[in-house]
């Protein structure tokens, strides 16, 4: 810290993203990407936008908004687009908390969000998980901030019902609840379509996960067009032109071709139930996952333990040195070649230990 460094962050522990080593290739199942490449036409897009570099992008994103708009059945005026999801999560947690606002988390969920907490001065409740590692959803009624649930959640994988979320609605007409919904495509159940119904809930979506987008940074929130309104208003503020030309390219050549999106989705299912079988087999717990990844534990191996081991054979994964996950480590479904690695890799260190008959 230099001595110019505002008192105000003195405190401030910045987010720690996952490693993306350079050092050696890796079996990477440790950031969640995806584990397919963007259509063909995504490069293509970008390539032939790249001429018009020299101008500044369409603050209004529009193209893009309309675009995305009418592939979920809303209006333009119900959509945000923000750099990456993070952004708009940032931009939520400055908008809709104070220090008469504080914001309202599980114990256990993205460590981005007690970040933007501290980063934008704002007091924050976590608020623990169940002994299941599930959130108790009586602890969200009536409750006395702004709420962030990612839904499905992270890192368990676990999903709340779309009933839940209306429990939730419902009983909190004076409060915002923001479901960040990065993993949504995988198997759980949006809350999109009830936007129009209330006017307290923001839904936050990426590009990152289930559209093989992480690299382009798109994120968008959803909501009633107030609240849209307000988080241009924190935009503008900051960053008018918070998405570039490559990336609006980039965005509406992959919406263009959202089933091959879909396809990818699908296969990244039907590869995690696979290897989630395989894990179960090799006496991991493996918590249901609604989600592109698997967060399992060996009930005779320290997470830590298994995340070094596996990184010594080439696969990395994401280990959380939290107190109450850190048998676990948060393994991302990549191809189903990658997860027959990641499954050879976990059984020669069962072996090693004499834990399998060789
Ligand atoms: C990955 C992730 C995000 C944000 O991703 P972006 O790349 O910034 O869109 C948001 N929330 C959760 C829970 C995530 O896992």
């Amino acid at each position: 810290m230099s001595r110019f460094f505002s008192e105000k962050f003195a405190e401030l522990e910045a987010y720690v993203p996952g490693e993306q080593p350079k050092d050696q290739q890796y079996v990477k199942l440790n950031t969640n990407e995806n584990a397919f490449p963007p259509h063909q036409a995504v490069a293509k897009a970008a390539a032939a936008e790249s001429e018009k570099l020299h101008l500044y992008p369409d603050p209004e994103c529009l193209d893009l908004r309309v675009c995305l708009a009418e592939k979920l059945g809303l209006e333009p005026e119900e959509l945000v687009l923000t750099n990456g999801s993070d952004e708009v999560l940032n931009f939520a947690f400055m908008a809709f908390c104070d220090e008469h606002i504080p914001a309202l988390f599980p114990d256990i969920t993205y460590g981005f969000y007690p970040v933007f907490a501290r980063v934008d001065q704002v007091p924050f409740r976590q608020i623990p998980l169940q002994e299941d590692l599930t959130v108790r959803v009586q602890d969200y009624l009536h409750a006395a901030g702004t709420i962030f649930l990612a839904n499905p959640n992270a890192p368990t994988g676990i999903a709340l019902s779309l009933d839940d979320i209306v429990r939730i609605l419902e009983t909190n007409p004076y409060n915002v609840v923001v479901v960040d919904e990065a993993y949504v495509d995988f198997g759980a159940e949006s809350c999109l379509p009830l936007i129009r119904e209330y006017d307290n809930l923001l839904v936050v979506q990426t590009f990152s996960k289930s559209r093989s987008l992480a690299g382009g940074r798109l994120g968008f929130g959803a909501a009633n067009p107030e609240i849209i309104r307000d988080l241009n208003t924190i935009r503008y503020s900051t960053n008018p032109y918070n998405l570039d030309r490559l990336t609006l390219a980039a965005g509406i050549a992959c919406l263009t071709h959202d089933d091959y999106n879909r396809r990818n989705c699908r296969i990244i299912i039907r590869t995690r139930e696979t290897a989630r079988k395989a894990l179960t087999g090799l006496g991991f717990e493996v918590l249901p996952s609604s989600a592109n990844f698997l967060f399992a534990r060996h009930p005779a191996i320290p997470g830590e333990e298994v995340y070094r081991r596996l990184k010594e054979k080439g696969v990395l994964v994401r280990h959380f040195a939290g107190e109450r996950i850190r048998d676990y480590n948060r393994i991302s479904v990549g191809t189903e070649e990658q997860m027959e690695i990641l499954v050879n890799k976990l059984e020669e260190i069962l072996k090693e230990d004499g834990r399998m008959n060789a």
